[in-house]
């Protein structure tokens, strides 16, 4: 037997093919668990930093940012920023969002509201058809969605240059490079890209710009193709170069202002597409804000969510308090859900209610979390109609200067708000934590590009509700209410969670949903994403996605009624724990599955 050279062994002879073939299995068994995988993942687990998002050329890219020594919020920007370009129809520069950022060396969470803003010019009557003798609002679809009126001053430039200016290492021109490099060499569509285009196809035909970009040959690109979006690549350049002024007071302005006055229609468009009243002005006076979050505690767990104008935080945490004094795990599976779907439906009768942009309202929210409150609001032992009447948090205000106003009676959710958006997480060896959920409200936003600048206007403004008076109520300047709700959490033994999901207000649902199994149900982050969900929203069936999981039988018995849905939202979230692991985690299929992506060393 020859011996290999090079291996200093003195293990005896006959023992040394065992030593040497274990010590290989090692190797490979090391290296193999520390390769990067390829191709889109749903899971990773790494040792210096995560990303994970709908997309694979996102995450990569936020990935390759985290490897050069960037940190999350320099991955957080630069892998939106690609999604601006493989997932234009979700995100992008013509909408906003709001990022959530945990900063290690403060141990301090904030949230940057990036939200689109109403114009000056708008009304409560935004939506009202001119030409209605009885004066009723436009049809949602197409009218609504598909105008100038819907268009929010778009808050997701001045986010990123925020965020990266405040809590960031990179410059904006940095951080938008790979993405102005995928926006010019292209990248491969998929199902889910294909998809979006053929069920917009009216929509996005009644534009020329977008129908030049999104239906070539008046067709929706195939699927396998290669996509490009130079004037996109173009814009982007712009902003690296002249930096963010050039999209608030400068060419990009001009041209969205041109768009929302004067949209780019077809000659003999299929629908009337109604201008909006969007001036320079507005987007000059255009403001992130930095807001602190809503801070909860369910069993143990503290959790950070975003405050208004975004009822995300506010509502999750008004379920879970509803949820504490009931014992989810020891109860039968059937019962616990039917208590979810109840506290749902509570709470959003309160968020209807009571919740809209607190610049404008006088929104009870110390009451609405006041824990006498909470146990005033009892969840029925059987399914509940839907709630008209809310709660009266105002007794329990004990802020000092507390709401003077009376719950509106629009109790009932708004059947209408969106179902598209998008949300990634990033984690760095840093141990700075970004969850960030950023949207164009409906999938495809308005569906007009903005002509020789290859990104979509959002239609973020139909998120008001136009049933007035309302907390919601479209006014000058005031942010549409929004049911984004990126989390960050932090658990009793060390680890921190970060997640969220797009789905309008199911956003809020599902986020519960992903508490409730990690918690309660003592699920993995992997398995708290990829089970079955189910969404109440004060309406009179629940929403639900087809599953033996979920015993609908014992529900029904309850008196609960579904609507069956094929999904339900698309999660991203990643969880760090206190040994230095990063686990990476994304839908594995619903939205085509998402990118779930980890370093493991800085040196790869
Ligand atoms: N516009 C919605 C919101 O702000 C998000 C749209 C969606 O997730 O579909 O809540």
């Amino acid at each position: 037997m020859n011996i290999p050279r090079g291996v200093a062994c003195n293990a005896p002879r006959n023992y040394l093919w065992l030593w040497c073939c274990t010590v290989c299995l090692v190797l490979v068994f090391a290296f193999s668990s520390l390769a990067q995988p390829v191709g889109k993942v749903p899971v990773a687990n790494g040792l210096a930093g995560a990303v994970a998002s709908v997309d694979e050329d996102a995450s990569r890219i936020g990935i390759e940012v985290l490897r050069q020594g960037g940190n999350a919020v320099d991955a957080a920007v630069a892998t939106a920023a690609a999604l601006g370009v493989t997932e234009p129809f979700s995100a992008g520069i013509g909408g906003g969002g709001f990022m959530m950022i945990y900063l290690h060396d403060q141990d301090r969470v904030i949230t940057l509201d990036g939200r689109e803003e109403a114009p000056a010019a708008v009304t409560a009557d935004l939506f009202r058809d001119p030409e209605d003798p009885a004066g009723e609002n436009l049809p949602f679809f197409p009218n609504r969605i598909s105008s100038g009126l819907a268009v929010g001053v778009p808050g997701t430039p001045l986010n990123w240059q925020t965020a990266l200016s405040r809590y960031g290492t990179l410059s904006l021109s940095a951080a938008l490079a790979p993405a102005i490099e995928l926006a010019e060499s292209g990248f491969t569509v998929d199902e889910t890209f294909a998809q979006q285009v053929a069920r917009n196809q009216e929509r996005f035909g009644a534009f020329t710009s977008t129908s030049q970009l999104y239906l070539p040959d008046g067709l929706p690109p195939a699927v396998g193709s290669q996509f490009s979006n130079p004037d996109m690549a173009e814009t982007y350049r712009l902003l690296a170069n002249q930096g963010i002024n050039s999209f608030y007071r400068g060419d990009i302005a001009q041209a969205i202002v041109d768009t929302v006055q004067s949209p780019p229609v077809v000659n003999d468009p299929p629908f009337t597409v109604h201008p909006g009243a969007m001036t320079l002005g507005d987007l000059d006076r255009y403001e992130v804000r930095v807001r602190p979050p809503v801070v909860s505690d369910y069993r143990g767990y503290r959790f950070y969510g975003m405050g208004l104008p975004s009822s995300g935080g506010i509502t999750v945490a008004q379920i879970l308090a509803l949820l504490e004094s009931s014992d989810l795990a020891s109860l039968d599976r059937s019962e616990a859900l039917h208590r979810i779907i109840e506290a749902e439906r509570l709470a959003f009768c309160d968020r209807n209610a009571y919740l809209g942009d607190s610049e404008y309202v006088d929104v009870p929210l110390t009451g609405l979390l006041n824990s006498s409150y909470i146990s005033s609001r009892q969840l029925p032992a059987r399914a509940s109609e839907p709630c008209t009447t809310p709660g009266n948090p105002l007794p329990y205000q004990t802020d000092p200067s507390p709401s003077l106003t009376q719950a509106a009676d629009v109790a009932i959710a708004n059947p209408q708000e969106g179902l598209s958006t998008t949300h990634l997480v990033t984690a760095d060896q840093f141990g700075n934590v970004v969850s960030y959920t950023l949207t164009i409200e409906s999938t495809g936003g308005t569906g007009i590009v903005v002509p020789g600048y290859g990104f979509i206007l959002n239609n973020e403004l139909t998120d008001f509700d136009t049933t007035v008076p309302h907390p919601n109520a479209p006014e000058p300047g005031k942010r549409p209410r929004s049911s984004m709700a990126p989390t960050i959490a932090f658990a009793p033994d060390g680890r921190m969670l970060a997640f969220g999901s797009p789905g309008g207000s199911t956003i809020i649902t599902t986020v519960v949903g992903l508490v409730t199994n990690l918690i309660d149900f003592d699920m993995s982050l992997p398995e708290a994403i990829s089970a079955p969900r189910l969404s109440q929203r004060n309406g009179s069936s629940t929403t639900i996605e087809p599953s033996d999981a979920i015993d609908i039988t014992a529900l029904t018995q309850l008196g609960h009624q579904f609507r069956m849905v094929d999904e339900i939202g698309a999660a991203t979230g990643l969880e760090t724990s206190t040994d230095g692991a990063f686990q990476a985690a994304a839908e594995p299929s619903r939205r085509g599955g998402g990118a779930a992506m980890v370093v493991n060393f800085m040196s790869e």
